[in-house]
């Protein structure tokens, strides 16, 4: 056990931790806050879809009741493998921070040399060794973030880790487009066809949702 939380290291500064969260902004459940659909395939859906992570703003995630962000990394704040920071995910990170949101990037890599570097520079916390889609790497970000499971967000940019893993934790799951074509094989070559699958299917049946408004009447 001490084990695997020595994976969980905390960045040089971690200022979102130390402020304590934004308890006083959060508001009721909203109503298009539904759960994710039931049956066979509903694991796999998630709550709602966005073209990337800049989509998503403090605002939106704090009407949503959420006050810590579990975020993945290849392709979804970096290209696969990549360490090239976009301007704009950067300052969506900072604003998700000066907001008082707690985040923790929770990666499969094998490369954790790459995700702290990372961690430190967007400066938050990060999980190695995660294997999603099981739950454990989720639970040790959660304990590091200090946050419970219904006010917990996972971003992510696969059906089958991310967001089947954010699924059975029961936390709110956002989808966004890769970052980039380029991946490992057998998730271009596999893990791509189940997915283009599982949506069609999810399209049909209306389950697809795209984010609400950020704030409540616009
Ligand atoms: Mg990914």
């Amino acid at each position: 056990m001490a084990g695997r939380r020595a994976d969980l290291r905390r960045s040089g500064s971690v200022a979102n931790l130390a402020g304590g969260g934004n308890e006083e902004a959060l508001p009721q459940p909203p109503g298009d806050l539904v759960a994710v659909p039931a049956g066979l395939w509903g694991g796999f859906c998630p709550r709602y879809t966005a073209t990337s992570v800049c989509e998503i703003t403090p605002e939106l995630l704090t009407r949503l009741g959420i006050r810590a962000v579990i975020l993945d990394l290849d392709n979804t704040l970096v290209p696969w493998h990549g360490e090239a920071l976009d301007e704009a995910v950067e300052d969506w990170i900072r604003q998700l921070r000066a907001a008082g949101f707690r985040l923790c990037i929770a990666s499969n890599t094998h490369r954790p040399g790459r995700l702290r570097r990372l961690a430190e520079r967007l400066q938050v916390l990060y999980a190695t060794r995660v294997a999603k889609p099981r739950r454990g790497g989720f639970v040790r970000a959660m304990a590091a973030m200090q946050a419970l499971p219904e006010e917990t967000a996972v971003i992510g940019d696969q059906l089958l880790t991310d967001i089947w893993g954010g699924n059975r934790c029961r936390l709110l799951t956002i989808l966004v487009n890769p970052l980039s074509p380029k991946e490992f094989i057998a998730t271009r070559v596999i893990s791509r066809s189940v997915e283009r699958w599982l949506l069609a299917r999810f399209t049909a049946r209306g389950w697809i949702r795209p984010l609400p408004a950020g704030r409540n009447g616009e």
